[in-house]
């Protein structure tokens, strides 16, 4: 068995929201650039995929009907606005299609033993998208669609969701809020300083989700050191406790210190760590059945290279691209650990002492 899957397309960058939009087409090609560059598309321990794109059925796990269908005739009459960043062209509606089919194409590979683990570097994003609602350059939420695709048809009863985009995933919080057999845990920077303004500790799930939404909103200036001791804080305890049997990941690389749309200082080797981290857990608790989405990530020259350190840590290869360490501002440290404590307590209820 190869150790890694990765899914990608040119097809990807057929949606194209217009001339200057952050979210380019040029993303995918700077990941393309990238892993060819490292060399890790004739690697033997990765194997590369096209992806099979999703059928409406499959789309609608999560989004109704009415909805695929507005965005599918938005299309055919030629595209236009969603909201104020979010814009349709005339292939956006094949191409998130494509990207939804990304993810299950993803975890299929895994779920039939080709490959270990897998990611898929799908555009358009999708963790803003809500029920019926795109927003945030999001129109069908892929990993929604792909955890409900693996408790729905694959019979998966606890799905853990790791959300590292620099944003917070609104969308992926609304669809899951009440939801027993998923725990979503986010990391991004407080909505007070970034859109879209939500994800806050209070927010904990409700009824039979009640303790399954978890949220730790980074200060302006986190940097590896805090964000790695807050994901091992959160993730290591907590996924002792509900013991997922399988690892999803929104993966945004709009944490570097250079991306232009938010204020986190990570630098490419925090990625390498963060994999790692990812990859203990899911070795602990999910057969290593760990499948990363790509979400966010707006420095085109730099994606590829992010990215591509993600993918050397899953295959298990000493491939890193490094920076620069950078020293964190003062008191940043010192107000994630507190952070962490109130989440904690936050937690306390359903959980008991993480
Ligand atoms: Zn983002």
């Amino acid at each position: 068995m190869d150790k890694t899957g990765i899914i990608i397309s040119h097809n990807y960058m057929n949606h194209n929201p217009g001339l200057g939009h952050p979210e380019s087409p040029d993303r995918i090609k700077s990941i393309y650039e990238a892993l060819q560059k490292r060399s890790l598309l004739n690697n033997s321990n990765i194997k590369v995929y096209e992806p099979l794109i999703a059928l409406t059925p499959e789309v609608n796990l999560v989004h109704p009907e009415d909805y695929i269908n507005k965005i599918k005739v938005l299309c055919d009459s030629g595209g236009g606005p969603l909201d104020l960043d979010t814009f349709a062209s005339p292939d956006t509606y094949k191409t998130a299609l494509l990207a939804v089919g990304g993810g299950l194409t993803a975890a299929n590979k895994v779920l039939e033993g080709e490959v270990e683990n897998s990611l898929a570097f799908i555009r358009p994003p999708g963790h803003h998208a809500g029920f019926s609602k795109a927003r945030g350059f999001c129109f069908f939420n892929n990993i929604a669609v792909l955890a409900e695709y693996l408790n729905k048809i694959k019979k998966f009863n606890r799905i853990m969701i790791v959300d590292l985009d620099v944003h917070h995933g609104n969308g992926t919080q609304e669809i899951f809020y009440s939801t027993p057999y998923i725990l979503y845990l986010s990391l991004h920077q407080d909505g007070r300083t970034l859109y879209p303004g939500t994800g806050f500790i209070s927010d904990i799930g409700s009824g039979e989700g009640e303790g399954h939404i978890v949220n730790i909103p980074l200060p302006p200036g986190t940097g590896d050191k805090s964000y790695i001791n807050a994901l091992k804080e959160v993730i290591y305890p907590l996924s002792d406790l509900f013991k997922p049997e399988v690892l999803l990941v929104s993966w945004g690389f709009d944490t570097y210190h250079r991306d232009g749309l938010a204020n986190l200082q990570l630098t490419p080797q925090a990625y390498t760590e963060l994999a790692n981290i990812l990859l203990k857990v899911a070795s602990k608790h999910s057969g290593n059945r760990l499948i990363i989405l790509l979400e966010g990530g707006y420095n085109i020259s730099m994606l590829g290279n992010l990215a591509s350190n993600v993918v050397a840590a899953l295959a298990g290869l000493n491939n890193v691209y490094r920076e620069t360490e950078l020293v964190e501002e003062a008191g940043i440290e010192r107000y994630v650990k507190k952070l962490i404590q109130d989440l904690k307590i936050e937690l306390r209820k359903v959980w008991g002492q993480l």
